[in-house]
C-alpha cells in the first residue's frame, strides 16, 4: 500500500516534447452492429472517414468535417490502432519519465473497452491465445510493448527498471480498488495541482510479465461486474483507471554520484459512458449516481472547455471539482502528455452522441500541455518504500 507520489520535478529539463505528441487526439468508428443494421430505417451510416485525418459527419443539410490527428474507420484493426493512434510515442515517453494518459470517451457501446482491452473487456482472455492476441486493445499491446522496450533499454544500460500496477475505478465519485476490493472504501485523492494527484492507500503490485497484467485485467473486470449486479449498469457509468508506475534508476543530473529514480506513468482511463441519461430513468438513489458521473463527466468537459479556449488561457480550470479531473490534472493541460480516443458509431440512431463526441474531441485538440519529467532522489524513494513496509507490519499484527 503506498500512501505517496513523486513530488519533486527537476525544473532544469525543459519541456522538450514536439508539440505533436503533447496532446493527441484520435477517432475510431465501429462497425455497424446487429441491431443498426436491422434498423427499419435502413442501416444508414453517417459518419464517412476520408483519409488518414478526416471524418464527416453527413446529415441534414449540411455535412461537417472534422479533422484528427488520426481516423480510425470500420475496417480498423486493433494491431492498426496501436500502429498508428501514437500511443507507442506514449509510451516512449512515459519511459523517459513523463505522466501519459490515455483515455477513452464516448457513448455507451461506443467501442472504448474494445479499443482499450479487448473485444468483451478481459472476458477474451479466457479465449484461445491465438484468438485473445489478436483482438487485444490498445492497453495490452501498449504494456507488451513497454516491456520490450524496457528489456532493451536494460541490456545497454545496465539499469534495473521496476514497473507497478494499480488498478481502480471511480463510480458516484467514489473510488474503489479493482486489484483489491477488500480495501477500505472510500479512498481519497490527495496531493496537489504542483505536485500531482494520488489515490491514497490504492495497492499497487509489482509486475514482470505480461501475463501478470492480463490476470489484473481480468480480476479487475470481474471485480467490477460483480458490483454491477447489484448496481444497474455499473460498468458503463463508472471510470476505469489502470495505471502504470515505471520506476529507473538513473544518476543524478548535478552530481553523477547522486542517484536519481526516475519516475514515469502510464495511464488508461475507460471513461464512463458519455450520454445524458434519461431523466425518467433516475428515480431516488440512481439519480443520485446519475448526477455524481455527470459530475465528474461534466467537470472534464468543463475544464477541456476551459482549457482549449485561448481567451481562458490562465484562467481557472475546475480540477479540484472532481475525483476523475484531480487525477487527471497533469494530462489536461498540465506536465503530463496525452492521447485521446473518441469512439463513434457510425449509425444514424446514434447521430446525436457521434456528433456530440466529435465535438467533444474536437475542443480537446486545443488543450495545451507544457510536458515536465519527475524524478526524486533515490534517498527518497528509499524511504518511502521503508514507510511501505513499516504500514504492512502494522497491519499484519492488526491481523
Ligand atoms: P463501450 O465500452 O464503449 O461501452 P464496447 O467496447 O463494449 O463499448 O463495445 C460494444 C460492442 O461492440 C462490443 O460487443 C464490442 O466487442 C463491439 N465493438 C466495439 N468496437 C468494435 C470494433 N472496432 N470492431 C468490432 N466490434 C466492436
Ligand atoms: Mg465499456
Amino acid at each position: 500500500l503506498l500512501t505517496y507520489n513523486s513530488t519533486y520535478r527537476n525544473e532544469a529539463t525543459d519541456s522538450i516534447v514536439p508539440e505533436k505528441d503533447r496532446i493527441r487526439v484520435v477517432v475510431r468508428v465501429r462497425p455497424l452492429n446487429d441491431r443498426e443494421l436491422e434498423n427499419p430505417k435502413d442501416p444508414q451510416t453517417v459518419l464517412r472517414c476520408e483519409g488518414e485525418n478526416s471524418i464527416i459527419a453527413e446529415g441534414g443539410q449540411h455535412n461537417r468535417r472534422f479533422t484528427f490527428d488520426s481516423v480510425f474507420d470500420e475496417a480498423s484493426t486493433q494491431e492498426e490502432v496501436f500502429q498508428y493512434s501514437g500511443i507507442k510515442r506514449l509510451v516512449d515517453l512515459a519511459i523517459e519519465g513523463y505522466v501519459a494518459t490515455c483515455f477513452a470517451y464516448g457513448q455507451t457501446g461506443s467501442g472504448k473497452t474494445h479499443t482499450m482491452v479487448g473485444p468483451g473487456g478481459a472476458a477474451i482472455f479466457r479465449m484461445d491465445t491465438n484468438y485473445r492476441t489478436n483482438n487485444f486493445g490498445i492497453a495490452p499491446r501498449a504494456i507488451s510493448y513497454l516491456f520490450d522496450c524496457l528489456r532493451e533499454k536494460t541490456q545497454r544500460t545496465n539499469s534495473p527498471y521496476y514497473i507497478r500496477v494499480a488498478y481502480c475505478e471511480i463510480y458516484n465519485e467514489q473510488i474503489r480498488d479493482l486489484i483489491r476490493p477488500e480495501n477500505p472504501d472510500p479512498l481519497q485523492v490527495r496531493g496537489s495541482i504542483e505536485d500531482g494527484f494520488f489515490v491514497e492507500n490504492l495497492y499497487q503490485t509489482y509486475i514482470e510479465t505480461i501475463d501478470e497484467l492480463l490476470t489484473i485485467l481480468e480480476e479487475g473486470e470481474l471485480n467490477r461486474a460483480m458490483a454491477s449486479h447489484q448496481l444497474n449498469d455499473m460498468s458503463s457509468r463508472s471510470h476505469a483507471m489502470l495505471s502504470i508506475q515505471i520506476e529507473q534508476d538513473l544518476q543524478g543530473y548535478d552530481d553523477p554520484q547522486e542517484q536519481m529514480t526516475r519516475q514515469g506513468k502510464l495511464t488508461f482511463v475507460d471513461l464512463a459512458g458519455s450520454e445524458k441519461v434519461k431523466a425518467s430513468h433516475s428515480k431516488g438513489k440512481q439519480l443520485v449516481e446519475t448526477n455524481n458521473i455527470n459530475k465528474s463527466l461534466l467537470t472534464l468537459g468543463t475544464c477541456i472547455s476551459a482549457l482549449s479556449d485561448p481567451r481562458m488561457r490562465n484562467g481557472h480550470v475546475p480540477y479540484r471539482e472532481s475525483k476523475l479531473t484531480r487525477l487527471l490534472a497533469d494530462s489536461l493541460g498540465g506536465h503530463g502528455i496525452t492521447l485521446m480516443l473518441a469512439c463513434v458509431s457510425p449509425s444514424i440512431l446514434c447521430e446525436n452522441e457521434s456528433l456530440s463526441t466529435l465535438r467533444y474531441a474536437n475542443r480537446a485538440k486545443n488543450i495545451e500541455n507544457a510536458p515536465l519529467i519527475k524524478t526524486d532522489s533515490k534517498e527518497n524513494v528509499i524511504n518511502r518504500l521503508k514507510l511501505e513496509v513499516r504500514k504492512l507490519k502494522d497491519e499484519n499484527l492488526e491481523l
